[in-house]
């Protein structure tokens, strides 16, 4: 049924690269929906929402990492940046931007779908999933925290970081990142101040389950979810 599969948008100038895409996503069973400048981005993601978004970095109106810091401003949809620099990647990877992957043009539409289909079952993980495999459970609405059942007293911060990191497990935070979601006012923090927090926090879930170490550093990077 075409209402169940799922969208993936193609944002890439290069037409032979975007159909050869498209046909092979729609043989594996999603939706592809293509786009080739970089302005028409935003506005079709804000009323379609797909469930993945590749984004070639050059392009046509307007330039990929803009379009991606705009995205991120409002939706949380993974993102696989796709650009034709090896080196580009690592500068990429350095920047505080979190795109969920990257893929090095020239790429197979082969290697693209198992990146595809990696960052879905990773977005997919249900709540249920995660307090199955980790013992947390997050409550967004009443901002509350259990861990193998048992209520952790959290403050607000700790709550959002704590909920941003489970809900996305595996994927790999900056404190920057971080900071961004639990703060709602963009006051200045610093990364201390997020490792002070994330401490506070690990200390208060070992006190319900001694060894628990799910939350995991990343050396120079940050913070994960180990689920
Ligand atoms: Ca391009």
């Amino acid at each position: 049924m075409e209402t169940t599969r799922q969208c993936i948008l193609i944002v890439e100038d290069e037409p032979k690269l975007a159909e050869v895409l498209l046909e092979y996503l729609q043989q594996s069973g999603f939706r592809g929906h293509w786009l080739d400048n970089g302005r028409e981005v935003i506005p079709w993601v804000r009323t379609n929402t797909p469930a993945l978004v590749v984004l070639d970095l050059m392009l046509p109106g307007r330039d990929g990492l803009e379009v991606f810091k705009e995205l991120r401003q409002f939706s949380a949809i993974p993102v696989i940046m796709a650009t034709a620099k090896v080196d580009e990647i690592d500068r990429l990877m350095g920047l505080e931007l979190g795109a969920d992957d990257y893929v090095c043009k020239p790429y197979s539409p082969r290697e693209l779908l198992a990146r595809v289909r990696n960052i879905l079952r990773r977005a997919s993980l249900s709540q249920q999933e995660i307090l199955s495999a980790t013992g947390v459970e997050t409550d967004l609405e009443r901002m509350e925290a259990r861990l193998d059942g048992q209520g952790l007293n959290l403050t607000p911060v700790e709550f959002r970081l704590l909920h941003q990191l489970a809900t996305h497990p595996g994927k790999v935070f900056s404190r920057t990142q971080l900071m961004d979601c639990v703060y709602d006012d963009h006051r200045v923090v610093t990364d201390r101040a997020v490792d002070s927090h994330i401490k506070n926090l690990r200390r208060k879930m070992e006190a319900v389950q001694p060894g628990f170490e799910a939350i995991r550093s990343i050396y120079g990077v940050g913070y994960k979810f180990d689920a």
